[in-house]
């Protein structure tokens, strides 16, 4: 039996792309069955009926899943942040940062708009946060629309993969799409169209193709708040706290006051950036202050 993906979920059809051909399919009882609806995202197995209708026959297991957009396999986050206009933030960024690592999803760091930074100083500056997220483990990308770089830079990340772009408003996600696939001319500056439109559940989410990879065309993760996620959690949400956490004396250490704490060691001897450490704190009490929710 033929196999694919789907790509786009609407009105009751699926559209499954297998290497040049797109086939609307139907799914069949089975998944109502089962209690399992196709995402967009599925690797399926399918029964074609002629060259461009047929039917959904199995649904291939997940690797993920997220809600919003309601998508799954997703391989990575392309987390897009602005060197200047928005400055760069990294207390956002690691909020942001936070939210994908607990959803077990690959965050690659883009840095957006460096035509734009208007002095060797602030130059020095993003390029050290840069250097920081490296060290820290992330893949690091700084990029610029008016420069012919992203296609050469952001397309071989992408290849072979699921991505969703994520990032505030105004950052330059569609731009970087719209340099990738210039024929679907995404409006920019538009927050109500297109990869703005994060927040309107109903919409359905399409997979562009960019490349040999996928991009899918809501931005993830615009919900930014903690939810689900526990203090216990967020150490593993910072890979090089997650590296360093088994020397710390005590089990279970949450590197805030516990004694002889290698995170907090390796803050005092500069491994760890004090700013990740300080972000750290303040989304453990973030998490501590949450009301319960019963
Ligand atoms: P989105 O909301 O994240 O999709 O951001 P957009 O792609 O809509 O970009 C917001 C604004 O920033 C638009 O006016 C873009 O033209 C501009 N922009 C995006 N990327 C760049 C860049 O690399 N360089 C410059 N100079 N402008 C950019
Ligand atoms: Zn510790």
């Amino acid at each position: 039996m033929p196999q694919g993906k789907i790509v786009k979920a609407l009105s009751g059809f699926y559209y499954v792309q297998d290497g040049e051909r797109m086939i609307q399919c139907r799914g069949r009882g089975i998944f109502r069955k089962n209690k399992i609806t196709p995402l967009v995202g599925d690797e399926v197995e399918y029964q074609a009926d002629n060259d461009q209708e047929g039917y959904i026959l199995e649904i291939f297991g997940r690797k993920n899943e997220l809600v919003r957009p309601p998508i799954c396999n997703v391989d990575q986050a392309i987390l897009v942040f602005s060197a200047v206009e928005p400055d760069f933030s990294p207390a956002l960024l690691d909020r942001f940062l936070v939210l994908i690592e607990a959803n077990d999803i690959e965050p690659i760091l883009v840095i957006s708009k460096a035509d734009l930074i208007p002095s060797e100083d602030i130059k020095e500056k993003v390029l050290s946060y840069a250097k920081d997220y490296q060290n820290a483990g992330y893949k690091v990308l700084l990029t610029s629309t008016v420069e012919s770089s992203v296609e050469h830079d952001l397309q071989p990340i992408l290849d072979n993969k699921i991505s969703v772009f994520a990032g505030q408003s105004g950052v330059g996600k569609s731009s970087l799409l719209n340099v990738l696939r210039p024929d679907l001319d995404l409006k920019t500056d538009d927050i109500s169209t297109h990869l703005g439109r994060g927040k309107h559940t109903t919409r359905h989410v399409e997979l562009i193709a960019a490349g040999s990879g996928f991009v899918a065309d809501t931005p993830g993760f615009s919900s930014l708040d903690f939810t689900g996620i526990e203090v216990e959690d967020l150490t593993y949400c910072f890979p090089e706290m997650k590296e360093r956490s088994g020397n710390c004396k005590f089990r279970g250490c949450t590197h805030v006051k516990e004694p002889k704490c290698a995170i907090k060691e390796a803050v005092d001897n500069g491994e760890i950036p004090q700013y990740r450490y300080e972000h750290y704190l303040t989304f453990v009490e973030e998490i501590k202050d949450r009301k319960p929710r019963y």
